[in-house]
């Protein structure tokens, strides 16, 4: 989470939320009237880029309010969920709906995310079986979808993705912070990969079924959320691609109190509010906030104008002895020796880490 002077934006790592809760996918409120409007928590967790919209009158900074998860009946929000396909499977039958078709598949997969396609790739490559896909989002991506927009991978592109089709083109960053280092595709570039695979792979395979913009309910039925039509999937296996639960903090509102004048935004609004705010507080210390200091850094935020709270310390490894490929072997090596090295010198797991 980042703050402004009077304000936040949500930046906390990737966390877990109430399984199968129904977010309601619409873009960053425009204006305040429009936000107003809106009844969704996530439109409303998210402050308006307009400094109008931030600013109550006389005041400096805004409020944003936080409010509740619309959910589908029998399903819960915000809580651990437990995990694994009980999950699915638990699901307390939903209200009866109008039965519009049957679709018979060897798979069922929920969950259009990378750990679902990879899943569906490897399927489509070593079976011949037939799957149908299912995703309450637009677009294949899973979370992706709703990631900030100056995101990267944090690992070369070209050990990300499904196994049949490279992402990237294994080149090697010329200039930047990755400069020598193997390509890190972008969010968009992840979205537009994953997108490919399914239009150019699954699809004309003519052995997948998808259906994006589809809510699982459990016990094999599907509802559309674009039209209601409701699907009975009738699969051998059912494979329950949502298990990681990611939620990113653009999906959800923030899970602290905000004070009265505090303006508080998920880092998706960055690029867009930064320019209103002198003075920054970025709550969280996995990639997403270390994301959100290094993209004001780079924008020219003094460093004491930014305020970082971090949960915890966190471990990271030199990415440029991380790299794939035969042109970092020595490094690779080198570097998992020293490793190693530390590891036999160690009294303890505390000195080992020190
Ligand atoms: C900011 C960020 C950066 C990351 N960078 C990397 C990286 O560089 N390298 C790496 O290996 N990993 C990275 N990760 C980890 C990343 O989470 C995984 O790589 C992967 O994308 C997770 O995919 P998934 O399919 O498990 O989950 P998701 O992407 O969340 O997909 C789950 C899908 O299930 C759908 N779904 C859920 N419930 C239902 C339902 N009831 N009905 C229909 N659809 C449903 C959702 O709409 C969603 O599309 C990153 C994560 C984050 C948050």
């Amino acid at each position: 989470m980042v703050s402004y002077q009077r304000g936040m934006i949500e930046a906390s790592s990737a966390s877990s939320r109430g399984p199968l809760a129904r977010s309601c996918g619409r873009p960053i409120c425009q204006d305040r009237s429009a936000c107003r409007r809106e009844s969704s928590a996530e439109c409303c967790a998210i402050p308006t880029p307009r400094k109008s919209c931030l600013r109550p009158p006389g005041g400096r900074g805004g409020v944003v309010a936080s409010g509740n998860f619309t959910a589908l009946p029998g399903t819960t929000t915000g809580t651990e969920p437990s995990r694994g396909m009980r999950r699915l499977d638990n699901l307390t039958p939903p209200r009866k709906l109008a039965l519009t078709a049957i679709i018979d598949s060897d798979y069922l997969i929920v969950g259009a995310g990378g750990m679902g396609l990879a899943f569906a790739d490897e399927i489509v490559t070593q079976t011949s079986a037939s799957v149908t896909i299912v995703d309450r989002n637009h677009r294949p991506g899973g979370h992706w979808n709703d990631a900030y927009p100056f995101v990267r991978l944090h690992q070369a592109s070209a050990c990300y993705g499904v196994n049949s089709t490279p992402l990237g083109r294994h080149s090697i960053d010329p200039v930047g912070w990755n400069k020598g280092c193997y390509e890190l595709a972008s969010g968009s570039e992840v979205v537009a990969y994953f997108d490919q695979v399914m239009r150019q792979r699954f699809l004309p395979s003519g052995r997948v079924k998808y259906l994006p913009m589809s809510e699982y309910l459990g016990d094999g039925r599907v509802v559309s959320r674009g039209n209601g039509n409701e699907y009975e999937i009738r699969a051998q296996k059912i494979v329950d691609a949502t298990y990681i639960n990611v939620a990113v903090p653009s999906q959800r509102p923030p899970r602290f109190t905000l004070a009265a004048g505090v303006a508080c935004a998920a880092p998706n609004s960055l690029p867009k509010l930064a320019p209103e705010y002198r003075h920054f507080v970025v709550i969280g210390s996995g990639k997403t906030g270390i994301d959100s200091c290094l993209f004001l850094l780079e924008h020219g935020v003094a460093p004491a104008n930014i305020t970082w709270v971090m949960p915890n310390d966190a471990w990271l490894f030199d990415r440029f002895t991380v790299n794939p490929g035969r042109h970092f072997t020595a490094i690779i090596t080198a570097g998992r020796g020293e490793v190693l090295r530390a590891a036999l010198a160690a009294n303890s797991t505390d000195d080992f880490f020190r």
